[in-house]
């Protein structure tokens, strides 16, 4: 993604009440933020928040967080949230790396990763959202029963999600190389900005549903 450095972002997501601030320690507080105990999904790498402000407009029963590592990206999801305000969104702008910082163990029920950063070079796989580095910290804040859904229409990327699936002790639960033909799984699915862009292009959407499997695996 191209950016622009927008001037002023960084104090309008450091002014509002919609975004946690990096220093806050939020981690075992999330009841507290949101004022209730709602399960929590999250969005690593939201983007301009619409995927998740849908999907929170949806689902009131359900506490979302939005977690994006460019100020003058969040700015546009923060400006959205000013207009039409929703009670169970938060964001966080923060590199992804970090995420265990911010939620407790088992405190999170999905996570949601859509149309995520290639990082093509074979030396930045670790990068990569969907790499073994990342699911590891995946399981330790998913709750047991939670699971990770990833949409992209990059081929390679999704081929290596999968592969790191089986490298991390993964299991797939549903998956489809053309999420928009296939009925079951796009059943209720939430067009993503990219998804929108990269489908009216004719690239197929490739989905995995995958959970953390438990038996016989060493935890940290
Ligand atoms: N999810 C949105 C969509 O599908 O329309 C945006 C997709 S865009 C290609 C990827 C977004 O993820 C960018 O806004 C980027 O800044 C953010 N991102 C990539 N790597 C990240 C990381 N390690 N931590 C936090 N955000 C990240």
């Amino acid at each position: 993604m191209r950016l622009r450095n927008i001037p002023g972002a960084r104090e309008v997501i450091g002014a509002s009440e919609y975004v946690i601030p990096e220093e806050s320690g939020c981690a075992g507080k999330w009841k507290e933020i949101f004022g209730n105990d709602q399960p929590i999904h999250m969005e690593i790498g939201t983007g301009k928040g619409r995927f998740l402000m849908e999907l929170a407009g949806l689902h009131p029963e359900i506490n979302y967080v939005g977690i994006e590592k460019y100020s003058s990206v969040l700015l546009r999801a923060i400006q959205k949230m000013e207009e039409e305000p929703l009670s169970n969104v938060r964001f966080i702008r923060m590199e992804a790396e970090h995420i265990l910082r911010y939620f407790e163990k088992e405190e999170v029920e999905r996570i949601y990763l859509n149309f995520s950063d290639p990082w093509p070079k074979e030396r930045h796989a670790k990068r990569r959202l969907v790499s073994r580095e990342f699911l590891d910290r995946y399981r330790i804040l998913l709750e047991k029963g939670g699971d990770l859904e990833f949409k992209t229409d990059n081929r390679d990327l999704f081929d290596f999600g999968v592969e790191q699936t089986a490298v991390a002790h993964w299991e797939i639960t549903a998956i489809t190389y053309d999420l928009h033909q296939d009925e079951k799984m796009n059943e209720g699915n939430i067009m993503t900005e990219y998804e929108e862009r990269f489908s009216a292009k004719g690239n197929p959407i490739c989905k995995y549903i995958i959970s953390p499997q438990y038996k016989n695996v060493k935890q940290n």
